[in-house]
C-alpha cells in the first residue's frame, strides 16, 4: 500500500466512523461531561466547555456534518469544529488518539492495523 493509498483509506475510514450513530456529536459531548438539552434540531450546552457561559455553546448538523461552536466572541470555542476537534480541544486528545477513539467506537479497524495484520499474514 502506497502512502497516498493509505491516506485515502484513512480518510474514508474516518468519514465512515463520523457517520456512525455512536459518534454523533451529542453522544461524544456527553462522554466529555458536556450537559446538553435538545432545542429543535440543535443541542445547547448548560455550560460552554471553553468559557463556562450558560446557553452559548451549541451543537448542530450542517450538510450532514456535526459541528459545535460557542456564540461568545471572546470564547476559544467560537471557532467551530467537528467531532475530532471536540475530542482534541475538550477531551485533550491528540488528533491520532481522537481518530482511533472514533474508529474503535464505530467498530472499524484502523487502516494502519489492517495494513500491519495483512503484512503479518502475508509472511506466513
Ligand atoms: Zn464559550
Amino acid at each position: 500500500m502506497s502512502q497516498a493509498e493509505y491516506r485515502a483509506e484513512l480518510r474514508s475510514a474516518i468519514d465512515t466512523a463520523k457517520q456512525h450513530p455512536r459518534n454523533a456529536m451529542p453522544e461524544i459531548a456527553t462522554t466529555l461531561s458536556i450537559e446538553l438539552r435538545q432545542s429543535g434540531s440543535r443541542y445547547v450546552a448548560a455550560h460552554c466547555p471553553f468559557c463556562d457561559r450558560k446557553g452559548k455553546f451549541t451543537i448542530n448538523q450542517r450538510g450532514g456534518e456535526w459541528v459545535f461552536g460557542c456564540f461568545r466572541n471572546s470564547c476559544e470555542g467560537k471557532r467551530p469544529g467537528d467531532v475530532i476537534s471536540l475530542l482534541e480541544r475538550v477531551g485533550s486528545m491528540s488528533r491520532r488518539d481522537a481518530v482511533r477513539h472514533l474508529l474503535d467506537r464505530a467498530g472499524i479497524e484502523h487502516p494502519y492495523d489492517r495494513f500491519m495484520r495483512e503484512r503479518e499474514e502475508g509472511r506466513k
